[in-house]
């Protein structure tokens, strides 16, 4: 697998350092109980688990699964809440699919600081889009405005396909 070099991600990796301003608490348990899903790139809410984008993306389109359950690992994690997780990772890889046509995925979660998780205390799973050679076109859409301004975009690209999948999955 290449990797994928994403420098905007710079101002995410600034945040941890020592000194830096933390917000108290989880981000994730603040942008559920938020009611601004737009402002927060939440796509879908389901019972147990949400789909959001990722405000520090590998790549356009890169979303997230975020159980509902404040827990740290799979064992904490209610049992059908890891079933709502996984069923919500093939909306979103089938959203992403309809919206903006990858031609594979990065799938998975970071368990643990050491693995390179931002979010440690709340696990969630990362969906990551791949295209051909998208390793080497990347690093050029090094703006922060550009890439927060393409995420809106790919928002909507992504909510306008949310339905026709829901439809699909019958759920
Ligand atoms: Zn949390």
């Amino acid at each position: 697998m290449e990797k994928l070099w994403s420098p905007w991600r710079s101002k995410y990796i600034d945040s941890f350092k020592p000194g830096a301003v933390k917000e108290k608490g989880c981000l994730f348990c603040r942008e559920l109980n938020e009611d601004n899903d737009e402002k927060n790139f939440i796509v879908h809410r389901s019972e147990r688990s949400i789909i959001m984008m990722n405000l520090f993306p590998y790549n356009s389109g890169h979303l997230m699964v975020v159980p509902k359950q404040h827990a740290s690992t799979f064992n904490e994690l209610e049992e059908e809440t890891c079933v709502e997780c996984m069923r919500n990772m093939k909306l979103a890889m089938n959203i992403i699919t309809d919206a903006i046509h990858p031609h594979g995925f990065n799938v998975g979660a970071n368990i643990g600081r050491i693995a390179g998780a931002g979010i440690e205390d709340h696990i969630h799973f990362h969906i990551v889009p791949r295209w051909t050679g998208d390793s080497n076109f990347m690093p050029i859409i090094n703006d922060v405005k550009v890439i927060s301004e393409a995420m809106e975009d790919t928002y909507k690209k992504l909510m306008a396909s949310l339905q026709k999948c829901l439809n699909e999955m019958n759920c």
